[in-house]
């Protein structure tokens, strides 16, 4: 079997600080990608965090002292609830400084603006005028350092490093209108009269403007990482535990495994655990997505932040802290939200050349301006690079892509769907073929056994006992559902020697110095035991009533069959026709025998059948779809399935609910239902569109603003992009991709009852 966890890979979360832009996003992951060791980096822009995942085991300091080297600060996270709480508090404040900043530069922006638009302020030839503007050269000075400096800060840390960003372009842009102003006041007479202009104004209100956009994308972000922050709220904060035969109330920190801890009606469950007395239903909806509350009996499973509903139980903790599936899957659904999908790299990279580019075209534009332009040239080349640099700052596409990701993740998780990767999510729309495993994805994976059909001269007991003490080594479900068998009647099971699996056809050993055989018909075929044909006929019959017909052999005579059934879960076959009206094909593979699969394919509308095939041919099936151009969703359980969910385009795994910790799929339908991938595809494909509306959101404005900027349409129409507003629509294109990434939230893939 594959093994599904690869433990020689590490991973590191690290916070950022001084990131804030796309440009930082690809030069950070390009410095990390360079340490030895390092597999894959990923920066997210808006969680200001960086995954790193290396082959062995290395120093974080050496990550950190990497970041560092190129003008960032990094921390290692270890506790995510402080991270999250440190993170709001650090946030909050930023915030309220940015507040500051932008009501400062609009308050002296505004005034200059009016009076610059009137025309009244006396020209700065005459004395009076030039001393006025002597007072507004140092009043706007001061603004641009306290409502700009963090633009100069950023461009000066990028340029240390021979490296310019977004912060480059509006330092340049705001930087260079002063610089000129000042310049025109001072050195009047070096610049033709037409020239002779101060551009105080329009830096400032670029700078307001780029900072009320910032401000407005942080109001709308918030809530999109807010589905974090509701899956940490689930948790309750004490519980009550029964310490030395008295019930305390204690914080959930401090259980330990192995403590009895009583729930009672309405409370929420603290940690994961088994119930060891009483008995009541309980909505696991917040984990599974599945709004019937469960069953819970003795020796159930019950999961921590799920809600008890009418009955009263003590449970014994099997997991708390870090380890409760709830805890995991913050941590998973904080993983994912940080991955990137294959759009965000390619964004990225676009964002990565964009900056020197823009630079380009701002000194070409300047240059075409000075040589061949009219009267003032040195105004308009000073106009149009100044409206080119500030329009195509490319804030906005650093965002597009991780924002959609974070709410569709988030999404999902509210759904019960675990999503790995971003690209997972990215892909799953994209499929046109899915592939479901039978035991356990449509099946419910609890087959039991319905009856026993001796050969001449056995007897049931002799058979159950024979199957019940082989299978007792083997961990395959049928093997529990045949020892389950014969424990209920009280069978005493035999010693067994040379005991051996053989994967996908059943099992054999010695019992009593005789050769036992048990499994499928092809098992006897390829021990070459003769065929019994009424047990032939039999097992023909049986699998025609969905069930699996188990043979068994002792000396090279088959003795019996025992039949098992496997009950179909009860939405199976509304998912799969649900999945057929979105257009897809669905298929079944099984190793299970032709006719039992057959049999029940036809029952939840499947036409396509892969049967007997064997564990390790899935995946082979699987590339072989791929081959003739599907795209393939592989839907099993993750154990023995691994490499089949390895090979298709998007592995689902169906969760029991308690295993999250399955690294071959890339989606987890924690529920069990099938109708989780109808919600995940649906999930998926508004969040690729969300995407792509964003990243054309982040683009419009650029590749309309930067040729008008320039100039382009000058010669015909005289019109030129006044600086500001290319500040304006700068600041609107990161507010539009925030608000429509916002627009997910409310999405519902169904009703949930
Ligand atoms: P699936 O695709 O349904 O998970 P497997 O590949 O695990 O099926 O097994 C295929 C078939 O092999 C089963 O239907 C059964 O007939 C036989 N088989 C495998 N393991 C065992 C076992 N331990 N006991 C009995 N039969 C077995
Ligand atoms: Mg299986």
């Amino acid at each position: 079997m594959n093994s599904t966890v690869n433990k020689s890979t590490n991973t590191y979360h690290l916070a950022l600080t001084g990131i804030s832009c796309a440009s930082c996003v690809s030069r950070i992951e390009k410095a990390l990608q360079a340490v030895p060791g390092v597999q894959d980096a990923q920066v997210n822009l808006i969680e200001k965090s960086a995954i790193v995942s290396t082959k062995n085991e290395i120093s974080v300091d050496v990550l950190i002292h990497a970041i560092k080297a190129i003008g960032y600060e990094a921390s290692v996270i270890n506790n995510l609830e402080e991270e999250e709480s440190t993170k709001t508090s650090l946030e909050q404040s930023y915030y309220r400084h940015l507040t500051y900043k932008t009501a400062l530069a609009t308050i002296v922006g505004i005034p200059l603006l009016v009076v610059g638009m009137l025309n009244i302020m006396p020209s700065f030839s005459t004395p009076l005028g030039h001393q006025i503007n002597l007072g507004l050269c140092l009043l706007t000075f001061l603004t641009l350092v306290y409502s700009g400096g963090h633009f100069f800060i950023g461009a000066w840390k990028a340029l240390r490093t021979h490296a310019a960003n977004m912060d480059t372009l509006i330092a340049l842009g705001t930087g260079v209108a002063w610089l000129y102003s000042l310049v025109a006041i001072l050195f009047t007479k070096w610049l033709p009269p037409l020239a002779q202009h101060v551009y105080f104004e329009a830096a400032i209100i670029i700078i307001a403007l780029v900072n009320l956009g910032a401000l407005l994308e942080l109001r709308a972000r918030r809530h999109t990482s807010s589905s974090i922050k509701r899956l940490m709220s689930l948790q309750p904060k004490t519980a009550r535990v029964i310490r030395e035969k008295e019930e305390i109330d204690i914080p959930i920190a401090q259980l330990i495994i192995g403590d009895f801890v009583r729930v009672r009606p309405g409370e929420q469950i603290p940690v994961d655990g088994i119930v060891i007395e009483g008995q009541s239903h309980v909505d696991e909806s917040m984990i599974t997505g599945e709004p019937l509350p469960k069953e819970k009996n003795i020796n159930d499973k019950v999961v921590g932040a799920t809600l008890n509903k009418s009955g009263s139980f003590i449970f014994k903790t099997t997991h708390v802290g870090k380890d409760t599936i709830l805890a995991q899957i913050i941590q998973l659904v904080q993983h994912a939200q940080n991955s990137k999908p294959a759009l965000a790299r390619l964004a990225d990279q676009i964002a990565g050349v964009f900056v020197p580019t823009v630079m380009i075209i701002a000194i070409l534009t300047a240059l075409i301006w000075f040589n061949a332009g009219i009267e003032p040239r040195v105004a308009y080349m000073l106009v149009t690079s100044m409206a080119v640099l500030v329009i195509a700052c490319p804030c906005a596409l650093g965002l597009a892509v991780p924002i959609s990701v974070m709410v569709g993740v988030g999404k999902a998780a509210e759904h019960g769907i675990l999503i790995r990767q971003a690209d997972a999510l990215q892909q799953a729309c994209q499929l046109t073929t899915i592939v479901l495993d039978k035991t356990g994805t449509i099946t419910q994976g609890q087959p039991q056994v319905i009856g026993v059909y001796p050969a001449q001269n056995w007897d049931v007991q002799q058979i159950l006992t024979y199957a019940a003490s082989l299978e007792v080594g083997s961990e395959h479900p049928l093997a529990e559902a045949i020892v389950k068998a014969a424990k209920e009647k009280g069978y005493s099971l035999l010693p067994v020697t040379n005991f051996q699996a053989i994967s996908g056809y059943g099992v054999n050993g010695s019992i009593q110095e005789k050769t036992v055989w048990l499994g499928n018909s092809k098992l006897m075929t390829l021990q070459k035991i003769p065929t019994n044909p009424t047990l032939e006929n039999q097992a023909d019959h049986l699998a025609k009533l969905s069930q699996t017909p188990i043979y068994i052999a002792v000396e090279n005579q088959i003795i019996g069959i025992i039949s098992i059934a496997d009950p179909i879960k009860s939405d199976s076959k509304a998912a799969i026709i649900q999945l057929q009206q979105m257009g897809l094909k669905v298929i079944m593979i099984t190793g299970d025998h032709h006719g039992t699969a057959q049999s029940i394919a036809s029952q939840v509308n499947i036409h396509d059948v892969m049967a007997e095939v064997l564990p390790q041919d899935k995946a082979k099936k699987i590339a072989e779809l791929q081959a003739l151009k599907q795209r393939v969703g592989m839907v099993g359980d993750g154990i023995n399935d691994a490499p089949a969910l390895a090979q298709a385009d998007v592995g689902f795994a169906i969760g029991t609910g308690t295993d999250i910790a399955i690294e071959s799929a890339g989606i987890i339908l924690m529920g069990g239902s099938l109708q989780g991938i109808v919600d995940a595809m649906l999930i998926s494909r508004h969040t690729v569109r969300n995407m792509k509306q964003n990243l054309f959101g982040a683009f419009i404005y650029n590749i309309i603003g930067i040729p008008i900027a320039a100039g382009v349409l000058f010669p015909f129409t005289g019109l030129l992009l006044n600086p500001m507003i290319a500040g304006a629509a700068m600041a609107l294109s990161s507010v539009t991709v925030v608000a429509n990434a916002n627009r997910l939230r409310f999405y519902h893939p169904r009703k949930v009852i």
